[in-house]
């Protein structure tokens, strides 16, 4: 997606032609990003804005690309309704001093404006209040550490707290490797909080965008009451290359999408990223006639 005049020139030069076009678009200077996106699905040239304004969604052929933590944030609470939870106080610990960490972490909150992988806020999705926390795919593949970890703890305890719905997107290459075993104590954590947030009645609604996968995939990915994913999304521990190598075997089709895990009782439904807060805010609204007929 970063370098649509890469691999996908020929076939952009071709779109282009197609079109009437007699010269190819003038690249652009090596410091401003490119206007056109080569889509990961079909492989046709997308305006950012045009891909933008779709919340990253191809027009043309459906494929959902990633999109980042504080958009996906803003299309689903309502306006003048997001109060950040624990955004600016990250922290970040290095138990193993492990060369280019603290640089690596430095850089990525300085290009994403982000403290580490996700972000939390409590609002209203059409009305209804609810605490949402976003892992954002941009920073070192969405994986958990102890900022992580410990964001999503703290999102579980005030949702807890304030008996308020709690909704995760999850997306995550799995346990942060560059933290050790302090990064695998955060699925226990994180599981146990939502088990105490299950025991006194709290709804949560987890939901699945590609890719989750690892340490989250094996702890608060799987817990939820609902389990919604978006479409094609990867919902693995070990990937499908990893698993074949493995068994010595082909794997079916669709194994480990989406798609796959809903006709198999995995997830309660797919739901288009365009159809996301409407359904969200549905379920929230059943649930909550569910609490005063209690
Ligand atoms: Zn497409």
């Amino acid at each position: 997606m970063q370098n649509p005049f890469g691999q996908r020139r020929a076939r952009l030069l071709g779109l282009s032609q197609l079109r009437g076009k007699t010269a190819a678009p003038a690249p652009a200077p090596a410091d401003e990003p490119s206007p056109f996106v080569a889509c990961a699905g079909c492989g046709e040239a997308l305006s950012r804005s045009q891909l933008k304004a779709n919340l990253g969604v191809c027009p043309l052929c459906g494929h959902h690309h990633p999109i980042s933590a504080p958009v996906r944030l803003a299309a689903l609470l309502d306006e003048n309704t997001a109060r950040p939870l624990l955004c600016k106080s990250g922290f970040m610990i290095d138990p193993l001093k492990f060369s280019g960490y603290a640089e690596k972490l430095a850089g990525l909150r300085r290009k994403t404006g982000l403290s580490d992988a996700v972000l939390a806020a409590a609002g209203k999705i059409d009305g209804q209040s609810a605490v949402v926390a976003v892992m954002d795919s941009r920073f070192l593949m969405g994986s958990m550490g102890a900022a992580v970890g410990e964001t999503i703890t703290r999102t579980v305890e005030y949702a807890h707290r304030h008996k308020l719905p709690l909704i995760i997107f999850c997306a995550s290459g799995g346990a942060r490797m560059q933290e050790g075993a302090v990064s695998l104590m955060q699925m226990a954590k994180t599981s146990a909080a939502l088990a105490r947030f299950s025991e006194d009645g709290g709804l949560y609604i987890a939901v699945l965008t590609h890719p989750t996968t690892g340490g989250v995939s094996a702890s608060f990915a799987m817990l939820g009451d609902i389990t919604l994913a978006e479409p094609g999304a990867l919902v693995a521990f070990a990937g499908p290359r990893v698993i074949e190598q493995t068994i010595g075997e082909k794997l079916p089709e669709g194994f480990q999408r989406a798609e796959y895990l809903e006709s198999h009782g995995f997830v309660d439904q797919v739901v288009p990223r365009g159809e996301m807060k409407a359904v969200l805010a549905r379920l929230l609204r059943l649930h909550a006639k569910g609490g005063k007929r209690a």
